[in-house]
């Protein structure tokens, strides 16, 4: 079976989060997204913890209103890396809470603890404890593995073997990360990370795995590719529209080349600090000028939220009436976002041709991006030709209607 998967979120406990991030919400906004298996987030934190667990447990995942949850966790180490932690059960859990506690002052009160260990140790404790680890959001500027080394190994030491996964984040996709030799064998993940459940900030970075059913085991299967099941399919956003994707000020978001970055050693005209951007750091980090797929990666399709292609077509804001009223209509219709954006034949819908013709036009990588950077995310408009021409030969290939 195809397993649509969103694994890394955080709930109500982290900061800057929604309060409704909570579990009926989350299973009711990733049902209309057409996800089935949702990343708890936060499942250190004990009062997550505990909502989690009066949930119906089985195989290492828990139910709610026909949602899967997978318990999952992001800690900040010592060195101020993200790192992305998928785990079995909630005794697991459990155990690398009390493992973390004593070298963490947030692990209370924070779902995303800073804990005082490095890559190693901490990969070393997952690996102790049956969970899968990777880094999270590897190539963003700050809080990133690549923002502070230059190696997988810099990063895990020794644990540098077990780490079977790397997410790529919002600035970057399957064709960044595949210029890097280091990460050839790794599952390239693309998650949302989001911080409200919402369908425009949930899953809009998710995977679909081939699966037997939905476990843990076979997701973890899935991850480490092993008897046939795997990754299908990597579906994200543009990285030129993520907000670290160029180098870019991050006071004014004036945007400068490499080159020009260090001749002003990333200091703006205007005072504020110029952060490198994923871009840039990709083309440091990379042995090939070109992508380099290798035979087990899976396509990357380039995707917007919903609301905000049916925005762009009629001309109004994301969160109008208008807007609402199509979305509804469509997924009222096929059931699902994801089913109207990649799975369903849609010419003949009812909605306003000019929707129609925007997913159409999307799904063939008609867009123009201007590239985000400093902390500001990229803008989309359509356009009458495909951004990249490779892109679009892949994206049509996605879809045989
Ligand atoms: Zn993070
Ligand atoms: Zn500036």
């Amino acid at each position: 079976m195809l397993v649509n998967a969103d694994l890394h979120i955080h709930s109500k406990y982290s900061m800057a989060t929604s309060p409704k991030m909570d579990l009926p919400t989350l299973a009711s906004e990733s049902r209309k997204k057409g996800i089935q298996l949702v990343a708890t987030g936060d499942c250190l934190h004990p009062r997550w913890l505990a909502e989690i667990k009066k949930l119906k447990e089985e195989k290492g995942v828990f139910r709610l209103d026909g949602a899967y949850f997978v318990l999952t966790t992001e800690v900040e180490d010592a060195n101020q890396v993200h790192h992305l932690l998928i785990v079995p059960s909630i005794s697991k859990a459990q155990e690398l809470y009390e493992f973390m506690k004593p070298r963490s002052n947030n692990i209370d009160s924070d779902g995303r603890p800073n804990v005082r260990l490095n890559g190693e140790e901490i990969a070393q404790a997952a690996h102790d404890a049956g969970a899968l680890i990777g880094p999270a959001h590897a190539f963003t500027p700050w809080t990133a593995m690549y923002a502070y080394h230059n190696s997988l190994k810099e990063c895990y030491g020794d644990m540098a073997e077990n780490i079977y996964f790397l997410e790529l984040g919002l600035s970057a996709d399957t064709s960044y990360a595949d210029r890097i030799p280091e990460l050839r064998c790794l599952t390239f993940l693309s998650n949302s990370d989001a911080h409200s459940p919402y369908v425009n900030k949930l899953a809009r970075e998710f995977n679909r795995f081939e699966m037997e059913e939905i476990s843990f085991d076979e997701l973890r299967m899935a991850i480490i590719r092993e008897k046939g099941r795997k990754p299908v399919l990597n579906v994200g956003f543009y990285p030129e529209e993520g907000k670290y994707n160029e180098s870019a000020c991050i006071r004014c978001f004036r945007h400068y080349t490499h080159r020009e970055s260090i001749i002003k050693s990333w200091s703006c005209s205007c005072g504020g600090t110029i952060k490198k951007g994923v871009k840039d750091r990709v083309n440091e980090l990379a042995t090939y000028n070109e992508p380099k797929h290798p035979a087990h990666r899976p396509p990357y399709l380039h995707l917007i939220p919903l609301s905000e292609i049916i925005a762009m077509a009629m001309g109004m804001g994301t969160n109008t009436k208008g807007v609402q009223g199509i979305w509804n209509a469509l997924i009222e219709r096929y059931g699902s976002e994801v089913a109207v954006l990649v799975d369903s034949d849609i010419k003949n819908s009812g909605v306003d041709k000019r929707v129609v013709d925007a997913i159409i036009a999307l799904r063939c990588g008609k867009v123009k991006v201007h590239a985000g950077g400093g902390g500001q995310y990229g803008r989309i408009e359509l356009s009458a030709e495909p951004m990249n021409k490779n892109n679009c030969e892949l994206q049509k290939s996605l879809f045989d209607f």
